[in-house]
């Protein structure tokens, strides 16, 4: 999937973790916890700060195991997530969730674009994937992509504490 598609995958996942923390936690979010999320989410979902850090530039010469190797690992991502959560503490609590959002949701995308490394296997030079072969740029990615771009702004409208038409019971 191209930039367009990870980064509407992310929005769309960070979006939805602040509207469910609105809606069931009932956390009060402020506007700037769910902008800053949205732009480190949309920022982390691809090219360097992402698992396609292993595709180009720099980070790629040091990365073991060519493009979609380790770095698209799930538990390999949940461990750098656990311990960027350790380091961060709890202030920085909202950074990680974003982390979180771009990172997974990246995974789950390139797991129909292509799949996803065999796990742990990967490690000891396994090169099979596991997930589907959905075409980049294909009309499967257009109509994703343009989805999650529309689902984004009531997500956003909702997670920003805009007024709803029916109260939604909390408890
Ligand atoms: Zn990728």
């Amino acid at each position: 999937m191209n930039r367009l598609g990870h980064q509407a995958a992310a929005q769309a996942t960070w979006l939805g973790v602040c509207t469910f923390e609105r809606l069931v936690v009932d956390t009060p979010l402020t506007w700037q916890h769910v902008l800053a999320g949205a732009i480190v989410a949309s920022s982390m979902c691809a090219d360097d700060w992402s698992p396609d850090a292993d595709q180009g530039g720099y980070m790629a010469k040091i990365i073991p195991g060519g493009h979609r190797g380790p770095t698209h690992m799930p538990e390999l991502v949940a461990a750098v997530l656990f311990l960027l959560g350790r380091v961060a503490g709890q202030d920085l609590d909202w950074f990680v969730a974003a982390a979180a959002a771009a990172w997974g949701s990246h995974l789950f995308v390139d797991f129909f674009w292509g799949g996803i490394p065999f796990g742990i296997a990967t490690l000891a030079g396994n090169k099979k994937r596991i997930g589907f072969k959905l075409d980049t740029g294909g009309p499967a990615e257009e109509v994703v992509t343009t989805g999650l771009t529309c689902i984004a702004i009531p997500l956003a409208y909702i997670a920003l504490g805009g007024p709803l038409p029916v109260q939604v019971p909390l408890t």
